[in-house]
């Protein structure tokens, strides 16, 4: 057994909506990105490339790489899990969302499905939850948000 973590920062820019776990969320605020701006995704696709010992996704999916330009961040996850799958099965997913908005409780379920269906596991397996961060700092200033992931990836 093998245990991944993954983080991801994006700054607020324009305006909304928001994908988050392969879901748009309605948000006053877009995000900045090369890619579709999934940051939720990108925590993930770190947490499992940390567990399998093959670095990060900047190695596969670099920032300057045209191809990449507006890319969904569900073919990135599903590209890097098809690296991984050989080896590993998922044993569970642990996501923290940290943000003071959007409000996310009611698409955690859509968000889990999305996930589920690109690694070939259960939604039992993925948990999604947030937290608001007491308006400081970085938040405060509604200038971004956040996200982690923890992962453990099963030997087959
Ligand atoms: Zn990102």
């Amino acid at each position: 057994m093998r245990i991944g973590h993954g983080f991801d920062v994006h700054r607020f820019e324009g305006n909304g909506p928001i994908l988050l776990g392969g879901v748009s969320l309605p948000c006053l605020k877009g995000v900045s990105s090369h890619s579709d701006g999934d940051i939720l995704l990108h925590a993930v696709i770190d947490s499992i490339l940390g567990a399998a010992g093959m670095g990060d996704i900047g190695v596969y999916f670099s920032d300057d790489d045209a191809r990449f330009k507006g890319i969904s961040s569900r073919v990135l996850l599903r590209r890097i899990w098809k690296k991984v799958r050989r080896m590993y099965k998922i044993g569970n997913i642990d996501v923290t969302i940290i943000a003071d908005f959007p409000k996310i409780r009611m698409h955690t379920e859509r968000m889990k499905e999305n996930i589920s269906l690109d690694l070939s596991c259960s939604v039992d397996d993925i948990n999604i939850k947030s937290t608001t961060t007491e308006n400081i700092g970085f938040f405060k200033k509604e200038m971004g948000i956040a996200c982690e992931a923890v992962v453990l990836l099963e030997k087959l």
